[in-house]
């Protein structure tokens, strides 16, 4: 193989470009051509292509969102987008791609591969959603970004003694909500994954009033419902005063964590190592801190779960 593609697709994440970066320097170290798809799978098709090279993807380590830019495109859904998408590669002599991004761009990488267009996927995602993969690139720098949030949220919760409901991404994962919850210290996690009780959450705030407690921070889950709408009930249930910070994109940017660019650096090397071993169809991943890849059709059919030990240790720490 001579000559690979990388694209990024889907929503952007910190530590896309350290991915992208790895992925140049790697293919080139070993003497392979490597071309940039602009704009996700809607550049593939429309032949947004140029090579790349090492000083392509300098000074890029450090900075979020992709310099690849991505996009949503409904077209490559269907077998003409992807045929259309693998002309363009056959156009350019491109033998093999590299697709960051979450579940959404696996599905496209998926059906290039079953297509006869070897991919292999690396998890671009803040949502840290991705089966076969303890972590995903961008979600310890989203977590940081919510966690500095919540200590600031906590000087003033703590200076009115009110109640804080702080909304985090997360429509279908609570990772972000458990971990942020985790390691901010909040009293109440609200995950699309579990269930809760009105009763006995209002029944928790009461109580650390009670106790003199001057503040409390629950932490909620885009996917369990509206922030604004959760604080309403808290306050007319309880009677404190409660505010919302729904967090939004924020959540997205920002420089990657040292932990990402690592994390990024190797996931983007192994890709480049697989496809020029001919895997394509492989999700790459890291568990228990060993690289590990699978076949993506496989990671496809899983679901996501969060780890229940944490969610138990999350409850226990909040009484
Ligand atoms: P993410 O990768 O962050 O999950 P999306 O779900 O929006 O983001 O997916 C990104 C893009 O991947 C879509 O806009 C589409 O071009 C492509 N894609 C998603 N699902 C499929 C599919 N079933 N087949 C082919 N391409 C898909």
């Amino acid at each position: 193989m001579k000559r690979i593609g990388v694209l990024t697709s889907g929503g952007d994440s910190p530590g896309m470009n350290a991915a992208v970066r790895a992925v140049v320097r790697k293919a080139i170290y070993h003497d392979v051509e490597v071309f940039g798809i602009y704009h996700g799978y809607a550049g593939l098709i429309s032949g947004q292509i140029k090579q790349l090279n090492v000083g392509s993807v300098g000074d890029i380590i450090h900075r979020g969102g992709t310099m690849l830019y991505t996009a949503r495109c409904e077209e490559f859904k269907t077998p003409e987008g992807q045929q259309k998408g693998i002309e363009q590669l056959k156009k350019y002599g491109i033998e093999g791609l590299v697709v960051i991004g979450g579940d959404g761009s696996y599905r496209g990488a998926r059906a290039l591969t079953e297509q006869g267009f070897p991919c292999v996927g690396v998890p671009g995602t803040i949502d840290n959603d991705i089966p076969g993969t303890d972590f995903t690139i961008g979600f310890d720098t989203a977590l940081n970004t919510v966690i500095d949030s919540i200590d600031k949220i906590r000087d003033t919760a703590t200076s009115h003694e009110r109640t804080y409901v702080i909304e985090v991404m997360g429509r279908h994962a609570g990772d972000i909500a458990l971990w942020s919850g985790l390691s901010g210290g909040a009293e109440t996690i609200l995950i699309p994954e579990e269930n809760f009780e009105m009763e006995e959450i209002i029944g928790r705030l009461k109580r650390g009033h009670d106790r003199g407690k001057k503040h409390s921070i629950i932490i909620l889950a885009e996917g369990v419902g509206s922030g604004v709408e959760f604080g309403k009930q808290i306050q007319e249930a309880t009677n404190f005063e409660t505010r919302v910070s729904v967090l939004g994109h924020i959540q997205r940017g920002g420089s990657p964590t040292a932990a990402d660019r690592v994390l990024a650096s190797r996931l983007g090397a192994r890709a480049v190592e697989l496809i020029l071993e001919g895997k394509g169809g492989r999700a790459v991943g890291i568990k228990n801190n060993q690289l590990v890849d699978n076949d993506i059709i496989e990671v496809l059919k899983q679901k996501h779960t969060i780890d229940p030990v944490m969610y138990q240790l999350s409850k226990e720490l909040s009484i």
